[in-house]
């Protein structure tokens, strides 16, 4: 187990839950598996793919105790399922699975959007079984099964959003086994996540896949040009818009309401910030960057980043 593993997230002399199932091996499903096994969460841990090839590499791998061919056997007599599936495919696996939860059994997912889940995932949920959708909030720009590693929630926020009247008991032992990976959890509304996610990483997202598509098409400058000086800003943009198209696609698709009002208000800034820089408005200019630089200062104070010069000593 990694150092920094171990003394932030200790492994447990007894597990959350008897048998865990994860639907979807990629980079956030092999992520939980590995750090639910190496820290000991779950006692069984089942996990099932739709791809064929996924299940194989995920057996290769080692990941969990067992991996199911579907997901309605990966979830019998689990005690929490995890749909790690991109947001416009969990419905249809809620559906595939429902017949095969236990009473008394925990349905949760990792979906970047959580109101268009909830509404698609909750019809399947049978009576006695607890709906506890939660949201990690980190990531990488990679996908599938190789792409994951036990400490990619550590230190990182995890939000659930259970909708009203769920089990008080069902949403503490979701929240236990976040806080047994490392992450920091918060509970909030599922409509007050995705307003909060838009601003923060969906229209992030959409700027940096819009930016790198404007340089690709440029004519002026070569893309030999647009990767040798990618070092001013730009290279930053190029690995947010590495990330994965299905899960993005779903992403936009599925919070369409919040990231259309971030964007209105976005391109309205956006005006103030073109008509300094057409009439000379330095001052206008001077008074927004200096406040923006207080946002980046209270990440750092908050543990979720490093500063850049600490990061090049490290390197
Ligand atoms: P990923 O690496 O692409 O893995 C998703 C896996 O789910 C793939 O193996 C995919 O198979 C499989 N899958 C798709 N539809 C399925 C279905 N109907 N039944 C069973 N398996 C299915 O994606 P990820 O990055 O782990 O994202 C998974 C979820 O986590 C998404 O909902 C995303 O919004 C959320 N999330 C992602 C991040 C991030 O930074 N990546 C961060 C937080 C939350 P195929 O390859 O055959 O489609």
């Amino acid at each position: 187990m990694s150092a920094a593993l171990e003394s932030f997230a200790p492994r447990r002399d007894e597990p959350i839950f008897g048998r865990l199932a994860i639907i979807g091996i990629g980079l956030i499903g092999s992520s939980i598996a590995r750090a639910a096994k190496e820290l000991n969460l779950a006692g069984r841990i089942v996990l099932s793919d739709r791809d064929e090839a996924v299940r194989l590499r995920a057996r290769e791998l080692d990941l969990g105790h067992e991996i199911a061919e579907t997901a309605a056997e990966a979830v019998r007599e689990a005690d929490h399922i995890i749909l790690c599936v991109p947001v416009g495919a969990c419905g249809a696996v809620a559906a595939e699975i429902a017949a095969s939860l236990k009473p008394g059994a925990i349905l949760s997912d990792v979906g970047s959007v959580k109101n268009a889940v909830v509404e698609a995932v909750s019809p399947h949920v049978p009576d006695g079984v607890h709906l506890v959708p939660a949201h990690p909030v980190a990531g990488t720009e990679n996908s599938g099964p190789d792409a994951g590693f036990p400490s990619l929630f550590l230190n990182r926020w995890c939000i659930l959003t259970p909708p009203e009247g769920t089990d008080a008991a069902a949403t503490a032992a979701t929240r236990h086994f976040w806080e047994g990976m490392g992450a920091l959890v918060e509970v909030m509304t599922a409509q007050h996540h995705d307003l909060v996610l838009a601003i923060t990483s969906h229209l992030p997202h959409l700027i940096a896949y819009n930016i790198v598509g404007t340089a690709e098409d440029l004519e002026a400058v070569t893309q030999s040009e647009v990767i040798k000086f990618s070092a001013g800003g730009f290279r930053d943009f190029t690995r947010i818009a590495a990330s994965d198209p299905t899960m993005w696609r779903d992403v936009f698709l599925h919070n369409k309401d919040a990231v259309l009002e971030m964007l209105g208000r976005f391109s309205e800034d956006l005006s103030i910030l073109t008509r300094a820089i057409r009439f000379g408005d330095g001052e206008t200019l001077h008074k927004h960057f200096t406040r923006t630089r207080a946002i980046r200062r209270g990440i750092i104070a908050l543990g979720q980043e490093k500063p850049e010069t600490e990061k090049l000593r490290k390197s």
